[in-house]
């Protein structure tokens, strides 16, 4: 097969793994389809990518044509008018690249900017414009300096979104420069590995999500998950040093026991993986149930988060709460109440939530969270915008409680965790629920349907469906931990 030039996103793929970039050149349909959250993040950047393109009126943008050649020769033309150019598309040194903006400067010059919807400049973005520069220099460009452009995250949204205030722009060119000298070899390398029939062969490890979740990990990771003792599920819970055994070539009992004393309380975890039974420890689970108290309520938030805010006086990335579910139980024989909210999107989301759980919400008994830190947050940021509420936001934080504790401490753990302690883990394990067939499974889902929704002008028939489906996945959340409660109270009585 002859190489083809290796793109920017590919440079970076290759410096994570190369198996990930042999895949990418010869087997593409092991890539798993991108799913919702991951588009999202994409979308997010296209975003924030456009608003960038406002601060350089006058610029052309080089649009995709059918084939890569005949884009670069478009590209070549319009480099001779000297204005700014977005997407400009040039091969050389075996790359290919397509800089979100190339300025004119100087005599012939250019400043190369790429646009990042993070809130700083992180150590991937190095290499990235370390590849583009190679590659615009060696197709004849010369290029002044490097800037990454990125969100100032106190941006405080206030009427329509103000680009000028919007981007912080950071000089990177001596960072870039350093890294220049190591690109071509690194480029021979990758070509040479995309040459290759054979997959290369490479053993997971950290590199799998540092820096992005690798779109093969599940492909990679199953025949480890399938192994015994499933080092995979204690390298999940945070067993690094049972991590680094493995990572040492270390497989057998005795050395994965040396791990677990390491780790402490993760043997309850480990005699799980080896029974294939759920194992707990009955006097700290009891202990934990005590502190719930009725009228119990079972609360869950969901919210949706955006590079560039939508609602005002908030901003980029803010949690922004839409809905909310609620459970109560007054004793332990009643039947579950359901509450719910979905914002309308009009006004001020925290003073309706607020509102709405203010009429609700009983003024006794422990209110109940999964992972309570998230909803906790959510309650402080909404009276921090609405101060009225604040003590009463106090009042129930001081008597929330996390369901999230038994499992995050290994008080009790089920093998059909794989892992996890998450809801959509511990649920299915201890009680047989779980989400599948429904609309909307998980928060990701959740937020993106709300924001497509509310957001992108959908028919009236589209909302009211959404917004049934919403209320499906959030009730089912609220209810599952009554399920899990009980089945905890069940695991713990005394015979
Ligand atoms: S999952 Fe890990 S080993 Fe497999 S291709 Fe991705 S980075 Fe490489």
């Amino acid at each position: 097969m002859p190489v083809p030039a290796i793109s920017k996103s590919k440079y970076l793929s290759g410096l994570q793994c190369p198996k990930l970039l042999w895949v990418y050149y010869r087997a593409k349909d092991w890539i798993p389809p991108v799913d919702a959250a991951t588009q999202a993040v994409f979308d997010q950047g296209h975003v924030v990518g456009e608003l960038a393109k406002q601060l350089y009126p006058g610029g052309i943008e080089v649009p995709w044509d059918t084939d890569l050649p005949t884009t670069v020769r478009k590209t070549k033309a319009l480099l001779k008018q000297r204005v700014p150019l977005f997407e400009a598309s040039l091969l050389g040194g075996g790359v290919y690249a397509r800089a979100d903006i190339l300025e004119p400067v100087g005599r012939g010059q250019w400043d190369l900017i790429e646009v990042k919807s993070t809130g700083k400049v992180k150590d991937i973005h190095i290499p990235d414009l370390a590849a583009q520069r190679y590659c615009y220099e060696a197709a004849g460009l010369y290029i002044r300096r490097c800037h990454l452009m990125h969100i100032d995250t106190q941006y405080l949204l206030r009427g329509n979104p103000d680009p000028n205030r919007f981007f912080q722009c950071e000089d990177v060119t001596d960072q870039v420069d350093a890294m220049l000298p190591e690109v071509p070899r690194r480029v021979r390398e990758m070509r040479k590995t995309i040459g290759q029939e054979a997959c290369p062969e490479v053993e997971i490890g950290p590199h799998c999500s540092d820096p992005y979740d690798c779109p093969l990990t599940g492909r990679c990771w199953k025949a480890v998950n399938s192994r015994p003792h499933s080092i995979f599920t204690l390298y999940r819970l945070g067993a690094k040093k049972t991590w680094a055994l493995y990572a040492q070539g270390v497989l057998d009992n005795a050395q994965i026991d040396e791990g677990t004393r390491l780790s402490g309380n993760q043997q309850i975890q480990i005699e799980a993986e080896r029974t294939g039974q759920l194992q707990i420890n009955k006097p700290a689970v009891r202990s934990f149930l005590e502190r719930l108290y009725y009228p119990l309520q079972f609360l869950d938030f969901e919210s949706f988060q955006t590079a560039i805010p939508l609602v005002q006086l908030t901003r980029p990335y803010q949690q922004i709460p839409f809905q909310f579910s609620l459970h109560q139980l007054v004793s332990s024989t009643a039947r579950p109440r359901h509450f719910g909210w979905i914002w309308d999107g009009s006004g001020s989301p925290f003073d309706a939530m607020l509102e709405q759980l203010r009429a609700c919400l009983t003024d006794q008994g422990a209110v109940v969270a999964y992972n309570a830190s998230f909803e906790i947050a959510r309650l402080r940021e909404a009276a921090a915008a609405c101060p009225t509420h604040r003590k009463w936001v106090e009042a129930v934080i001081d008597r929330t409680v996390d369901l999230l504790e038994p499992f995050r401490s290994f008080d009790v753990y089920h093998p059909a965790q794989h892992g996890s302690a998450s809801m959509k883990s511990v649920l299915p394990a201890l009680t047989g629920q779980d989400y599948a067939g429904m609309a909307i499974s998980d928060g990701g889902m959740a937020s993106q349907a709300y924001l497509t929704t509310f957001y992108g002008n959908a028919p009236q028939a589209a909302k009211e469906q959404t917004i049934k489906d919403l209320e499906a996945y959030c009730g089912q959340d609220t209810l599952g931990m009554w399920d899990i409660v009980k089945a905890l109270g069940k695991l713990v009585r005394k015979p």
